[in-house]
């Protein structure tokens, strides 16, 4: 009997504990199962957020004004997009990537017409091609499109066939310039500077003196008229009005020593005479340029004329002989924001 008893309550006792043994069992999986699941739905949905966020933000791109401006103006600051490739800042998407960005005086707007300039001209090179069109040089002929200045108060002042004056300028405060009675004017500060210039030249040997300084859109207009018919694909030897540096009050022309304007005869540096020589050699020093250079008549649109010297400011003209700038049209399509002010600094250029 107690057999008998003994043998259906062990069973029930096993029958018990495999019970609870598959229950426990049970819970345990359920809890994996459900530990599973939590972990699955916790690392996928930050997934797909990165994934949206991804899709929302726009890819990197070559915009212009991402890629670090070359130090150097040289001729040798191209890029190619093989160079811009091998940039770990950039991506892989190289076909927004201009090939005139690299230069610091590089103009995203004006980007549609360095390629049309580079095309029409494929003797130059791209630096040329950027500092030409920042001064609206990619032009047929001179004269063909023309921009009246904004701020005529800025020095250096750009006026050229491209460039002109607005109507009715004239420049304040003028003085005499070979003597305070004369009644060839400039502006204060080119008087000065000329003034400066005569004194070196008298020691060394020459004595300079001006024939002609500020001038009316008036009087150029008739000059202009005097020189008909003018062949607007050539450089010229007289500005039409408006268009002329006289009518700044920064541009002087040197008379010779009896013989006209100084050098009107020279067609290159080496044509000089001794005095023209010396002032070709010294004018920057005293913050002149030699306006019309021999070898830039293509840049300006003017014939070569040494007895033409224009006040840019000591800094400016001196920065131009030592960088080897030969015209005014390449200073400021070089540096469009310089003035005489902030060149004073180089650290602000
Ligand atoms: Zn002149």
């Amino acid at each position: 009997m107690n057999q008998q008893n003994r043998r259906p309550t062990r069973r029930r006792r096993r029958t018990r504990l495999s019970v609870l043994g598959i229950a426990v069992v049970t819970v345990f999986i359920a809890a994996l199962l459900a530990i599973a699941v939590y972990f699955i739905f916790r690392f996928e949905n930050p997934c797909q957020s990165q994934t949206s966020h991804v899709e929302t933000t726009p890819a990197p791109t070559l915009a212009p004004t991402q890629t670090p401006p070359h130090p150097s103006p040289g001729p040798d600051a191209t890029t190619t997009p093989e160079d811009n490739n091998n940039n770990e800042t950039t991506n892989n998407d190289t076909t927004s990537a201009s090939r005139f960005a690299a230069f610091s005086f590089f103009d995203p707007a004006r980007e549609e017409e360095y390629y049309a300039f580079a095309a029409r001209r494929p003797e130059l090179t791209d630096d040329e091609v950027v500092w030409m069109v920042n001064v609206h040089l990619n032009q047929e002929n001179f004269y063909d499109v023309i921009f009246t200045i904004p701020a005529t108060d800025t020095m250096p002042l750009l006026v050229n066939p491209v460039w002109r004056l607005p109507d009715g300028f004239e420049p304040d405060n003028m003085v005499g310039v070979n003597n305070d009675d004369d009644n060839i004017v400039a502006i204060p500060e080119a008087v000065a500077a000329f003034r400066s210039l005569r004194s070196a030249s008298r020691a060394a040997g020459f004595d300079l003196s001006i024939t002609s300084g500020f001038r009316t859109a008036e009087r150029q207009a008739t000059l202009f008229e005097r020189q008909q018919p003018v062949d607007t694909s050539r450089p010229m030897a007289v500005a039409k009005p408006h268009h002329s540096e006289h009518q700044t009050g920064r541009a002087l022309d040197i008379w010779g020593p009896g013989s006209g304007l100084m050098d009107s005869q020279a067609t290159s540096s080496a044509d000089l005479s001794p005095v023209g020589t010396w002032v070709y050699a010294n004018a920057h020093v005293h913050g002149f340029i030699i306006r019309y250079g021999y070898d830039v008549t293509h840049i300006t649109g003017f014939i070569f004329e040494p007895w033409h010297i224009t006040y840019v400011g000591i800094h400016i003209a001196q920065y131009m002989h030592d960088m080897g700038i030969r015209s005014l049209e390449e200073f400021v399509g070089r540096n469009p924001n310089a003035t005489i002010a902030n060149f004073a600094n180089p650290a602000a250029r």
